[in-house]
């Protein structure tokens, strides 16, 4: 890909990662256009997205916000949508490069229909691996996508994997900052509230992924995350916490070789490698400056305080649908907490709970069967969910 500007679609585009987007598109200008942006249910919101970033299609989820975001957009001459098709629609539209930053598995329709050939997928959406892995990375494989990941990790992998051959890889460790409890007690964290942990020490990000960091279950559905993307086997991959998220990714080789990939924590490091690649381009975003950090520290998670991280490996060893069970009574499990209806660690409680009783089966192989083994799984965590109400303070 080289001919300038290059066409763009940005699926969940009133989110963090649509913001950092954002940015890095208008620190480039001339160098990219954008044909469609998809949202879930704030028309204005995405309404003002698709102007600002000059859209040619607006789509939104929620099929009772489509009349809003009409309104909003009248007379931007910018077409728009509502409902799951017009989202779709969007995925699909003539573009190079699609951004799939949509949270959750409500992302993997929408970033499997826009699979096409020569098609760069720019993946920050780590739930459709999570859920449906094997299926994602055969059919993407099938139908000749460019995958570059842009999770923060996963692309510094991404680029520490081109250093050798991947069969002289030994290890591949991902960094996790350890979230706003790393210092906490089981007790203090037991009682914290949703505010307590949507404060996040490094990175500013949506709600649901921010709860992720604080449990740690982020850095187990990474692993999961890492596991297909690199086909790499369960043994071979490892979680480091490193609390100023400043070496991201690091990739072990047989000769005892380490090569690491480092930023400072800001998306649009990443973003920018995943849109221009195999090029570069410019960023604006603050320089690494190791003197002034003084110090890089690094420590074992603690999985007793921290249990999400052992779920999702017994998962990712487990197999099959196991992991698509794992993702879907986590997002039940942490809009709940988000509600306030269940406790910190009832978020962990659900999400074991419910791999107890279905997680057994073969992998999904399809985007229907993903979501049918999603369907059960919510259900299953939803009835649990009375077990682990929140206790007043
Ligand atoms: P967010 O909550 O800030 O944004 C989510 C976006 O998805 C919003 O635009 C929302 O409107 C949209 N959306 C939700 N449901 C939708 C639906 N059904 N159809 C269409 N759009 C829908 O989340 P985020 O922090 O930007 O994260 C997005 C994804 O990227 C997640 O999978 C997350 O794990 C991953 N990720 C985020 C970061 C980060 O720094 N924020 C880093 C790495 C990976
Ligand atoms: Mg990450």
């Amino acid at each position: 890909m080289s001919s300038f500007p290059q066409r763009l679609s940005l699926l969940g585009g009133t989110g963090s990662i649509g913001g950092s987007v954002a940015k890095v598109l208008a620190a480039t200008p001339g160098r990219f256009t954008v044909e469609a942006v998809a949202g879930g249910r704030d028309a204005q919101a995405l309404a003002q997205a698709a102007r600002a970033l000059g859209a040619r299609f607006a789509a939104i989820a929620d099929p009772s916000a489509g009349r809003a975001l009409a309104e909003h957009l009248s007379g931007s001459g910018i077409a728009c949508g509502a409902g799951p098709e017009a989202v779709i629609e969007a995925a699909q539209r003539d573009a190079d490069i699609v951004v799939s930053a949509i949270v959750g598995v409500a992302g993997l329709a929408p970033t499997v229909a826009a699979f096409g050939a020569g098609r760069r997928i720019a993946l920050a959406n780590k739930e459709c691996l999570v859920a449906a892995g094997h299926f994602f990375m055969a059919e993407a494989a099938r139908r000749g996508v460019e995958l570059l990941p842009m999770d923060s990790e996963h692309n510094a992998i991404f680029q520490a994997l081109s250093a050798a051959p991947a069969r002289a890889v030994e290890k591949v460790t991902l960094t996790a900052s350890g979230g706003p409890f790393r210092l906490k007690s089981r007790e203090e964290a037991a009682r914290a509230t949703p505010a307590d942990a949507l404060k996040h020490p490094n990175w500013s990000m949506g709600a649901k992924i921010t709860i992720d960091s604080a449990t740690l279950m982020n850095k187990g559905l990474e692993l999961i995350e890492a596991h297909h993307l690199f086909d790499l086997p369960p043994e071979r991959l490892d979680a480091v916490v490193h609390p100023e998220s400043v070496v991201h990714g690091l990739v072990a080789y047989e000769d005892g070789s380490v090569v690491a990939g480092l930023a400072v924590p800001d998306m649009c490091v990443p973003i920018a490698h995943c849109l221009a690649y195999p090029d570069r381009v410019a960023t604006d975003c603050r320089r690494l400056d190791l003197v002034a950090l003084g110090r890089l520290t690094f420590e074992a998670p603690d999985e007793v305080r921290f249990p999400a991280l052992a779920l999702a490996r017994a998962a990712m060893a487990q197999g099959g649908r196991a992991t698509c069970v794992l993702n879907a009574a986590n997002e039940v499990a942490v809009a709940a907490f988000l509600q306030g209806r269940i406790g910190f660690y009832g978020i962990t409680d659900a999400v074991a709970g419910t791999l107890e009783r279905v997680s057994g089966g073969p992998a999904p192989g399809s985007v229907a069967e993903a979501l049918a083994v999603d369907a059960e799984a919510r259900a299953v965590t939803a009835a649990l969910l009375p077990n682990f109400a929140a206790k007043a303070s």
